[in-house]
């Protein structure tokens, strides 16, 4: 475990609250640590479960170098348990269930307290959901749970009811910026923030996973469309390459870019490098920069609602979804642009 990482900048507050419980032994038996992933959920857990096996607690961080920390390190504490689905498999099972009913059963090693984390809650499945049960209704003196989730709405209600809540959300785009450009480069943070939504480990991940590529190859493809060069079918090919949750926040994104630059004068506007050419596209509006930008606000409303879809257990159809939102994208293009007109205004063939 690394013990470093946490608190993050976006989690003081509730580095906070769980010390000021912990240092007044009022800390909860189990808490339900839940939010969206790429927050570092797992990270704070790890982090804070340092601290409090910690031997030498004076600051408000583990120190990482007493005998304790060095356990936990080396994932080898007796006191510390961990608990997530096998690899290779989607449940965690009542096996290991049982296994941390033993471990909480146990008198402590080093006399303090006693720490299971259940990473991806959602995971336990119906008998081993009914397992922990049993520990959550029976607390024992000096043990603590930490059941880790991002959708705490599939975990058993009895269990929910049973644990403290401690919620991470995504923090503003400032915070995640400055974090993230500790560690990369100024246009990759431009690219990886809004496909990320804010959520500072998710963007590091897409920045390592070479998503800034395809996303400069996916607003071309828009640039394109919006000028009718490409059929609605290229965008949406390269919106399933990329993921099309990450393809909404490109067009969300964009469109703000577009609806401030059309709304301050252009010489203005400081519109980021790769929504340059798309910014010359919407400039060429035919209709009142007002109207242009009242459609695109519309359109941010359909985007919205097209996020809502997906992320719904309704077994939505992403490739669906894109297709009308592209569609709908090259139709308010078709009705406000002069497409002709800024081709031989911009001398393109
Ligand atoms: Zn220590």
């Amino acid at each position: 475990m690394d013990l470093s990482a946490a608190p993050f900048s976006w989690q003081q507050q509730q580095w906070r609250q769980m010390l000021g419980q912990f240092r007044a032994d009022r800390l909860a038996h189990a808490t339900l640590v839940w939010g969206e992933s790429g927050l570092g959920k797992t990270e704070f857990v790890s982090s804070f479960s340092a601290l409090m096996l910690c031997q030498q607690r004076a600051a408000e961080r583990a120190c990482g170098s007493c005998k304790s920390c060095l356990l936990v390190k080396n994932n080898s504490h007796p006191d510390l348990q961990l608990l997530a689905p096998e690899a290779g498999s989607k449940e965690i099972k009542i096996d290991q269930v049982r296994a941390v009913t033993g471990f909480v059963n146990r008198t402590s090693h080093a006399g303090g307290a006693k720490i299971a984390i259940i990473d991806q809650a959602h995971r336990l499945n119906n008998n081993s959901a009914n397992a922990l049960l049993k520990t959550l209704e029976e607390p024992t003196n000096h043990t603590y749970l930490f059941l880790i989730t991002d959708l705490p709405g599939r975990l058993k209600p009895t269990i929910r009811s049973r644990c403290q809540r401690l919620q991470f959300t995504a923090p503003t785009s400032e915070i995640c910026r400055e974090w993230l450009l500790e560690r990369l480069q100024a246009d990759v943070v431009d690219s990886v923030v809004p496909a990320a939504s804010n959520r500072p480990l998710l963007a590091l991940e897409l920045a390592a996973s070479g998503a800034v590529a395809s996303r400069q190859e996916f607003i071309a493809a828009l640039t394109d469309l919006s000028r009718a060069r490409v059929p609605v079918q290229t965008p949406v090919n390269l919106a399933k390459k990329i993921g099309e949750s990450a393809a909404i926040e490109y067009l969300l994104w964009i469109s703000s870019i577009l609806i401030k630059t059309i709304l301050t004068a252009p010489a203005q506007s400081a519109a980021e490098d790769s929504s340059l050419d798309l910014c010359a596209v919407f400039s060429a509006a035919v209709i009142s920069s007002r109207d242009l930008a009242m459609a695109l606000l519309r359109y941010q409303q359909e985007l919205a609602t097209a996020r809502k879809q997906l992320m719904s257990a309704a077994n939505p159809n992403p490739q669906l979804i894109m297709e009308s939102l592209l569609w709908r994208w090259s139709e308010l293009c078709r009705q406000s642009l002069d497409c002709d007109g800024m081709a031989l205004s911009n001398g393109i063939e």
